[in-house]
């Protein structure tokens, strides 16, 4: 029977049986498909339940900032050992982990974010996440973009926040750009440190490794004349229309990046924050990976309150994905406001 019919039938029997025409519809539905018509409340049974998916969404989210599409790719997570924040104690960074429900054991689980922004003009990537130089939670980068819908090969520009693996690694790929037409760009003052071999060698050995990575993140863009640095502290603009904001003390060159359309403004910044539920709440507290902890604490403490004042979005290289979102300043520190989810809107 056509389910037009299946209505039309249903309707007209309610009208005779003073029935309510939705009770002999579904019942005529059911029947029509085939299906059992059980007792309101009488549980199903089922032989086999469906096994659990265990599988998670495509690592993309989009929205859009003005006239700026601005896609945020995931490239996975680490585990961090809540004993290298610094400028604080144990007791205090259990309390305002439990406060957030942060778990702490195996560690924190910290994002590891890039953002690709389409600006009409340019497809740009800021940072390119660890590829395979952290281990097996991260790298995705590259098969996260694709799921967005680009290819790597379209992207033009990559501006790196600074030189840590994290944000870097994912430049190279056995040796060969993973961006083959892309030029890269980095403050000059991470680009003097990290690729710097008389630095490497003078460095502490747990801290070479790092060094190593930087320069073969980059060396096939080197050698392919497409590794640009600026100077940011001069109000770079390394591309037409996004600007450099200096963030110096994480890394020697740690750099935030705006893009502006309209009078709506995105400030990528990196590594300001790493652990969300400590360090909005306590700005003071520094972490073991920074180069100049004391200079991070002065820039991270500029940024939160420029970031508030602004009312800029912002997407953060280690807040919880997508890191998107606003910072609102209250009466303890600041707190973080995070995008909600939704369409594509272009009427705004
Ligand atoms: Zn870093």
């Amino acid at each position: 029977m056509k389910l037009q019919s299946v209505v039309r039938h249903a309707t007209s029997r309610a009208a005779k049986r003073r029935l309510p025409a939705v009770a002999v519809l579904g019942a005529a539905i059911a029947a029509a498909v085939g299906a059992t018509v059980l007792p309101a409340g009488a549980a199903r049974a089922q032989a086999t339940p469906p096994a659990q998916q265990k599988t998670q969404v495509p690592g993309y989210y989009r929205m859009m900032v003005g006239q700026l599409e601005v896609t945020a790719l995931y490239d996975g997570y680490i585990d961090l050992d809540p004993k290298i924040l610094k400028y604080t104690s144990a007791r205090e960074v259990q309390s305002l982990l439990a406060r957030m429900f942060v778990e702490s054991t195996p560690g924190m689980q910290t994002a590891v974010n890039a953002y690709l922004i389409n600006t009409g003009r340019n497809l740009v990537l800021v940072d390119t996440g660890a590829a395979g130089c952290f281990g097996p939670t991260l790298g995705r980068i590259g098969e996260n973009l694709r799921a967005a819908g680009y290819a790597p090969e379209q992207v033009d520009t990559v501006l790196l926040t600074h030189l840590h693996g994290d944000h870097a690694c994912g430049l190279a790929a056995n040796g060969q750009p993973a961006f083959p037409n892309a030029t890269v760009y980095v403050d000059k003052a991470d680009a003097d440190y990290w690729l710097n071999e008389t630095t490497a060698a003078a460095a502490p050995k747990d801290a070479q490794g790092l060094f190593a990575m930087a320069r073969a993140a980059v060396a096939p863009y080197q050698a392919a004349n497409r590794f640009r640095t600026f100077n940011g502290g001069a109000g770079a603009e390394p591309i037409p229309g996004v600007r450099a904001v200096p963030a110096y003390g994480h890394t020697p060159g740690h750099s935030g990046y705006v893009f502006t359309s309209g009078k709506d403004s995105l400030l990528l910044w990196g590594d300001i924050i790493h652990s969300h539920a400590v360090q909005f709440r306590r700005p003071q507290v520094a972490i073991e990976f920074d180069t100049d902890s004391h200079a991070a604490v002065i820039t991270r403490k500029r940024i939160l309150a420029d970031a508030a004042k602004g009312q800029l979005w912002v997407g953060g290289a280690h807040l919880p994905f997508p890191g998107l979102g606003h910072v609102r300043r209250d009466t303890a520190g600041y707190s973080w406001v995070p995008a909600e989810y939704g369409p594509i809107r272009t009427d705004r």
